[in-house]
Formats: structure tokens, sequence, C-alpha cells
């Protein structure tokens, strides 16, 4: 099948390339042309602009920072809904707030284009192996058509219901995300001013209850204070905005996220913004003096 492709960051040149592995023909757009570039290396084609992937293709993927980019994007001049048929799929994969998701189906619709929104989980390393976790918002029906496109870069898509679902669903995992590496971070550095070795204490309890997928991927990352992203400080500090106010639109107050969200902007005005978010160990260092290692 022949796929456009918008947004060919740390997640969508590895999407792309599984896409390719997987037989399909990929159309590449991204507003830096070195990252064009690199798709063409991949064996994609490139476009000029998303209007141009728009033409060349009936089914389109978006993998963009936020929603602004994606609201440009689709509906922005030489956008999208101005090069898009009748009839044509577009797949939006990036973590955006759940309102914008449903504003820009809106306009989808009113161009007869239909629209599922498709956030993954998972980060690069899950982008690269294609086992990112996939969850869907939007008809199910468009969900059930593409269901294959989906499965060739991830390990599962589960239909979580109607458009906006699929990032509301992203906004808990996030919440969830963030709370991990905060209290991985606070219970490493206490047995390091214990004096127990953090490594130690990773073999001792990553098998027990403690023990999540994001203590394997990022305690090696602190201890050995390698904070190439991965997923950004600043990434993240977008997703955990999105949550707070959809929470405060629906009544559910997120007393611990709003503690890690300044955390976040703290470590962002150290100039970590564009670190990975394990760097908010960072901020437990500099409370104490301490590096854990
Ligand atoms: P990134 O910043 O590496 O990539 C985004 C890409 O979009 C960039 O290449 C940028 O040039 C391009 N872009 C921005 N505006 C554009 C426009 N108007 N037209 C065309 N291209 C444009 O970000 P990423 O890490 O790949 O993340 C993408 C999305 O996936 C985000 O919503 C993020 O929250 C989500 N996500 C990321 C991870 C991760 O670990 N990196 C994991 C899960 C989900």
């Amino acid at each position: 099948m022949r796929i456009g492709f918008i947004g060919l960051g740390i997640m969508g040149k590895p999407m792309v390339k599984n896409l390719l592995k997987a037989g399909h023909e990929v159309i590449a757009y991204d507003i830096l042309k070195e990252n064009v570039a690199k798709a063409v290396e991949m064996g994609a084609a490139g476009a000029k602009s998303s209007r141009d992937v728009a033409e060349q293709c009936s089914l389109i993927i978006t993998m963009l920072p936020n929603s602004p980019h994606v609201k440009a994007v689709i509906m922005g001049k030489d956008g999208v809904l101005e090069g898009a048929k009748e009839g044509t799929i577009l797949i939006d994969m990036s973590s955006i707030a759940p309102l914008a998701s449903k504003e820009i189906c809106r306009e989808c619709k009113k161009k007869k284009v239909k629209m599922i929104d498709a956030p993954v989980s998972g980060g690069e390393p899950k982008a690269i192996d294609g086992t990112m976790s996939i969850m869907v918002g939007g008809d199910r029906e468009v969900y059930e058509e593409v269901y294959d496109v989906l499965m060739a870069m991830g390990g599962s898509a589960v239909y979580c219901g109607e458009t906006g679902a699929g990032n509301t669903t992203k906004l808990a995992n996030q919440v969830i995300v963030a709370l991990n590496i905060a209290a991985v971070s606070e219970a490493f550095m206490l047995s390091t001013k214990a004096g127990v070795d953090p490594g130690q204490v990773f073999e001792a309890i990553r098998g027990g209850l403690a023990g999540s997928t994001v203590m394997n991927a990022k305690v090696p990352m602190i201890t050995a204070g390698d904070y190439q992203p991965g997923f950004k400080i600043d990434l993240h500090i977008k997703d955990l905005n999105n949550a707070l106010e959809t929470a405060h639109q629906v009544g559910a107050p997120l007393p611990l996220t709003s503690v890690v969200m300044e955390m976040m902007q703290n470590l962002r005005a150290d100039g970590y913004g564009q670190k990975d978010h394990s760097a908010v160990a960072k901020f437990y260092e500099k409370l104490t003096g301490t590096r854990i290692k």
C-alpha cells in the first residue's frame, strides 16, 4: 500500500522504516529537509509539503510534536486538507490534547476525510523494534480497516473509544510514566545517600512489585548519567500540560502530576528541556548535591 508519512523525528523515522520493511511504499515529509533526506536514504520517496503528500496518498500518518503542529499540518496552508481526496484516511499518531483531536476530526469530516487518533507508547526502542503499544480513538470501522498497517509498527493496537479516546488513554499513560520516573529517582537517591549501591538495589527489586518497564529502561540511564533522548523533557511537559488541562475540564484533580510537572519545569529552566525525561533524577541530584551512580 502507498502510505504518506508526515513528521520524521525520533519516532517517525523508525516507524517509516518498519512500514517499508512490511512492503509498503512511503511518501515522506518533514519541515526539516535533513529528516526527509534520511527517510529517502531508507527507501521512502520525499514530498515537498503536507499537501503534496495528500495529493499522492489516500492513507496518511502524522507523527508530530503537539496539537498546534498537527493543526498546521492538517488544516493549515499547504496542509493535508488542501490536497486530500474524498475517502482519504488520516491516522494521527502524535500525542496531542483529546479536544484538539476532536476539532481536527470535525474539520476532516467537512472534506470527507476519515480521521482516527492513534498515539503510541514505548518510546524510540519500541518504535525501532516495531513493538509500540498503540491506543486508538475514533470510528471503529476505520480502526479495523487500518489495523494491519498499525501492526506493522506496533506490538498491540487497542480500540479505546470515540475520537480523542486514544489521546485520553495516552495522557493516563504519561501521568503514570512521569510519576514512576520521579518515584524511581526519589528511591534511588534514598539508597545512594544511605550508602547502598543503586546497581544492587536495581538487581534486588526489579523482579518484585516495585519493578516496572520504566525502572528497567530508565535506571541504567540514570546511573550512567546518560540523558540522551529518548523522550524529551519538553515533550513530557507538553503531555502533562495536556493532562492537567483535560483533568481540570472533567473534574479530576491530579495532585501528584502537578508536583512532577514543577520538577520538569525546573529542569527545563536549567537547560534540560531537550534531555531525556529520566533527567528528573537531576532534580534530586541538585537537591542533595549527590550523584546517583
Ligand atoms: P520529534 O521532535 O523528534 O519529531 C517531530 C518531527 O515533526 C520533527 O522532525 C519536526 O521537524 C516535525 N515537524 C514539526 N512541525 C512540522 C510541520 N509543520 N510539518 C512537518 N513536520 C513537522 O518528536 P518525537 O519524539 O518523534 O515525538 C513525536 C510525537 O510522538 C510527540 O507527540 C511525542 O509526544 C510522541 N511520542 C514520543 C515518544 C518518544 O519516546 N520520543 C514516545 C511516545 C510518543
